[in-house]
């Protein structure tokens, strides 16, 4: 029988023959470890002063003073958050939206002139795994000490070493998980709870949450969240053009590379400047080879242009074969003037634009709120009734929340009906920064007005002028 009569007939459908390759291919490629060279340059010095900048804030800012209490706190118990002089409730969300939405837009405007340099340079998972880095270089050594002690069986110096290490990097995650903690709990206090250990349950629980995924991002996972775990990797490619700077290899430039021979040396055959040495590769903290071209996984840290200057200048040839460009810049063989005065095109005037005006509204938002918040709500309990004198009586709660660093007397009015008064203490005083639950009776002489739901006003005002004053709306009951 032919091979061709012993297949089945073909059907109707159309049948794609599979090629069956003899040696399986995984879809997974193994995570094959980092092991980054140190490197020294313009660039390696903008990152550590960075990392020194955000860590000072970062620990320090909790640790601060504003009068008698810590100056930048969120109090999520007390629903109060403190930023400096000012003090805010949950009623002031619109705030921390502003903020929100602020954020994002400096992180386009950034994304449109400088690629990814906030990932480079200032991002918390960059900051942390440069500062976890530099520990495991000064306890295993440089990049050769490093493969090497891996590479080798069980020894007491490797044990000591990896030890050493993971104490460290344990320490430095607690450190900030504490420190994380400090900014929702007054940190002074919570050192002292760690000290007589009678921390809470939920500052135990997020201290080593928070300090433990900073040991694992930090230290183990790295350049993998960049790649494959962070969100914004992923869309900042929506946000590039031809002239967002990014790090660029100088094709042009650099090709066709090569080891330098005597012959070259002599002029004898034309090669790029590109001496195919690799320590581009080797600095680079996400592994990458920048000569490929833009790669999503680059985070723009700048490491691979030091390294390639070095070389540069040991060839004695101009620095910049890796730099940072855009790629207008690149194909147009512009100056580096040039590219700069492309960075003010439309879409970065715009997000510039927008961004300013949200500033201006935020900032006179602030300076004009009134410092004072009051939340009316109706006493379930009791209805419409007639008190004593024949008065029809409704009662309420109000929240007032002193937005001050003073003790503040509000005096409470009533407003809407003719007759209408506050017949219970009209006077409420309220501690700096702290809110206070009242009930209000409000009083009608009987027959003031004809049954129904009526619109009335609590005034709340603070005497002395500085606390602000507020007008909130309610609704009076009166009974047929
Ligand atoms: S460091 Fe410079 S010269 Fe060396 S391989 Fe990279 S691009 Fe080429
Ligand atoms: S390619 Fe260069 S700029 Fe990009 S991540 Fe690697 S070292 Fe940093």
């Amino acid at each position: 029988m032919s091979d061709s009569l012993s297949r089945p007939a073909p059907s109707s459908r159309t049948v794609i023959p599979i090629a069956v390759a003899e040696e399986s291919v995984g879809l997974y490629a193994a995570h094959q470890k980092i092991y980054p060279r140190s490197v020294s340059g313009t660039f390696a010095r903008w990152r550590w002063a960075l990392v020194f900048a955000t860590q000072l804030v970062f620990y320090g800012l909790p640790w601060l003073e504003w009068g008698q209490r810590q100056a930048v706190l969120f109090d999520l118990g007390a629903r109060r958050f403190f930023l400096f002089g000012l003090v805010l409730y949950p009623q002031d969300l619109i705030y921390l939206t502003g903020l929100l939405v602020i954020s994002a837009l400096l992180l386009f405007l950034f994304t449109a002139v400088a690629g990814r340099m906030w990932c480079g340079y200032a991002c918390p998972q960059t900051v942390y795994t440069e500062i976890f880095m530099w520990v495991e270089e000064k306890i295993e050594g440089s990049r050769n000490a490093r493969m090497r002690l891996d590479r080798e069986g069980l020894s007491a110096e490797k044990l000591v070493k990896k030890w050493f290490k993971h104490v460290v990097w344990i320490g430095i995650g607690l450190w900030t998980g504490f420190t994380f903690v400090g900014y929702f709990s007054p940190i002074r206090e919570l050192g002292m709870e760690f000290l007589q250990t009678r921390m809470g349950s939920w500052e135990v629980f997020w201290v080593l949450f928070y300090g433990f995924a900073t040991y694992g991002n930090a230290g183990f996972m790295r350049e993998q969240v960049c790649k494959y775990m962070c969100p914004y990797a992923r869309f900042q490619s929506a946000m590039f053009d031809r002239d967002t700077l990014i790090v660029s290899y100088d094709t042009a430039r650099g090709e066709p590379r090569g080891v330098p021979t005597k012959a070259m040396a002599a002029g004898a055959a034309a090669r790029g400047d590109c001496i195919d040495c690799k320590l581009c590769v080797q600095v680079c903290p996400t592994g990458i080879d920048i000569r490929q071209g833009l790669q999503y996984e680059c985070i723009g840290c700048g490491l691979c242009v030091d390294a390639c200057n070095i070389v540069m200048d040991k060839m004695a040839r101009p620095r910049g074969l890796v730099r940072y460009a855009t790629q207008n810049g690149m194909a147009g063989r512009w100056t580096a003037r040039q590219v700069l005065r492309r960075v003010l095109r439309p879409r970065v005037l715009i997000y510039t634009g927008v961004l300013l005006a949200l500033c201006a509204g935020m900032l006179i938002s602030l300076v004009v709120r009134t410092p004072l918040k009051v939340d009316v709500v109706r006493d379930r309990a009791s209805l419409a009734r007639i008190a004593e004198g024949g008065q029809l009586e409704n009662v309420y709660r109000l929240q007032i929340m002193n937005a001050t660093e003073q003790v503040q007397r509000y005096r409470i009015e009533a407003s809407g009906l003719d007759g209408l008064h506050v017949a219970s203490d009209p006077v409420v005083e309220v501690a700096p920064a702290q809110s206070r639950w009242v009930a209000v009776r409000l009083q009608l002489p009987y027959g003031a007005a004809p049954s129904g739901s009526h619109k009335v006003n609590f005034d709340v005002r603070a005497e002395g002028g500085e606390g602000g004053g507020v007008s909130e709306q309610a609704m009076f009951l009166v009974p047929r």
